[in-house]
This record gives C-alpha cells, sequence and structure tokens, in this order.
C-alpha cells in the first residue's frame, strides 16, 4: 500500500473508532475517543496507557503536563511531536483515571495493531507498565526491561520495541526522569537502524474506498498534507490528527 493508501486507511480506522462500544463502560462514559495523533506515516510511535480527563475532553493524546515532557524529551534529540505518531493502549479514559482492565486491552488492541500495520513505525516506544506488558506480550515491569529494545510482531508488521518510563512517572521523581531521559538519548541510533527484517505475508486483500471519505493529496514529501487551522473549541477532524496536530 502506498502512504496516501495507509493514510486513508487510518482515516477509515478513525471513523470506526469514534462509534466503538466494545467497552460498554467506557463507551458510555467517555466524552471523546482518543484515537492517537501525529505523523501518519511516522518512523517512531510511542504507546501510553490511556486518555485522562484532558485527553478525553480535546480527543488528543498527551496533551497535559505528560505530554509536554514528551515534547521537550523529543526535542532533546533533535524531534519534533509532529515527527512521531501517538497512541494509547486505550482509546477511551477509564472513569476516575482508574488501571485499563485486562478485558478493555483485549478488546482496543486491534485498533492499535491495526494502527501499527498502517503507519508502519520502524520503533515503537512503549510508555510504562501496560503499553510494555501488552506490547511485549509478557508481565515483566517497565523498571526491568525498560531501554531494552527488542524485534516484536505487531499484526503484521515486524517493529522495534523500546520500553521507557511513563512520563506521568518521571514528571515527579528526578531518578526516574534522569533514566527516562538516558533511554530516549538511544533513540536517534535504534531509529538510525531502520526497520527490522519484515515477514513474509500473503498480500492484503484490496479495501473498497466509500465514495464519501475525502481524499486530499499528499505533500510534497508524498505523506504529509496541510494541516487546516482547527477553530478553538472544535472537534478536530481525523484530517488535523493524522496531520501535524
Ligand atoms: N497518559 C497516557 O498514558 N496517555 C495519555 O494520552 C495521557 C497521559
Amino acid at each position: 500500500m502506498s502512504p496516501a493508501d495507509r493514510r486513508e486507511q487510518l482515516k477509515l480506522l478513525y471513523a470506526q473508532a469514534q462509534t466503538c462500544v466494545r467497552c460498554a463502560e467506557l463507551a458510555a462514559t467517555r466524552q471523546k475517543v482518543v484515537f492517537g495523533a501525529g505523523n501518519a506515516d511516522a518512523g517512531l510511535m510511542f504507546v501510553g496507557e490511556a486518555p485522562g480527563a484532558s485527553e478525553d475532553e480535546q480527543g488528543v493524546p498527551f496533551v497535559g503536563q505528560a505530554g509536554k515532557l514528551l515534547e521537550k524529551l523529543l526535542l532533546e534529540i533533535g524531534m519534533a511531536r509532529a515527527d512521531v505518531f501517538i497512541a494509547n493502549t486505550l482509546k477511551c479514559r477509564p472513569p476516575a483515571n482508574r488501571d485499563p482492565l485486562p478485558a478493555e486491552l483485549e478488546n482496543c488492541k486491534e485498533y492499535l495493531y491495526r494502527q501499527v500495520e498502517l503507519i508502519q513505525p520502524n520503533v515503537i516506544c512503549t510508555l510504562g507498565n501496560f503499553a510494555t506488558k501488552l506490547l511485549r506480550d509478557d508481565p515483566a515491569g517497565i523498571t526491568r526491561v525498560h531501554g531494552q529494545p527488542e524485534v516484536v510482531v505487531l499484526g503484521r508488521r515486524a517493529v522495534r520495541l523500546y520500553p521507557i518510563f511513563h512520563p506521568a512517572a518521571a514528571l515527579y521523581t528526578p531518578r526516574m526522569l534522569d533514566t527516562l531521559r538516558e533511554d530516549f538519548s538511544r533513540l536517534p541510533d535504534l531509529l538510525a537502524l531502520g526497520p527490522p527484517d519484515q515477514p513474509e505475508w500473503p498480500p492484503e486483500p484490496d479495501i473498497p474506498q466509500p465514495a464519501e471519505v475525502d481524499t486530499e493529496s499528499p505533500g510534497a514529501d508524498g505523506n504529509r498534507a496541510s494541516a487546516p487551522e482547527t477553530p478553538s473549541g472544535a472537534s478536530p477532524s481525523p484530517q488535523d490528527q493524522l496531520d501535524l496536530f
């Protein structure tokens, strides 16, 4: 699939997630589905835990203090939020920020794997315990495995999985912040390795494009198109979120 086709499929997946009711409690209590946002053709993807109150209000991941720290750490390695794609293990806020339930993680995993297949990142940074345990499919905690990259297959995509501490945990614990910064500093070398060897799969069946989906032309780099301004207070369209916010 071309980058433009993958982006269109991502927009369809976004639309599908907006009406998801797989988790009855989350569907009943959420304000917005937080699909994920960023560069739809990013080489680097982050997976956090679940939306909090601000994310639930705005429909965009990591917009609070933890997000600010993530942006700062990215800048320190010469990258911007707009270069990466950010998602979570859950697309809906658990009430009162409780931990995600195993059934919710299972329900939502299909969206995340499909995002990985469509974005095709080379490196996925899992932020904290929930994302790390889910994507490594192993109960080993983040304190044990942080900073150790490994190749895993998620959906149909082999990626370099790189677990690091969750920025929210590092906000108030200086020693954890030092470790997070150290792990972050190894990201450029990991990205420079490029994609890991990919498994062989039969081709994906052709998926018809519904006529109502806006198929705008890609930007000069073949995968980014310019994002229109979103009036404040308005819901960001999928196009906003799959571009540069
Ligand atoms: N923490 C997360 O894990 N995800 C968010 O989107 C915000 C905070």
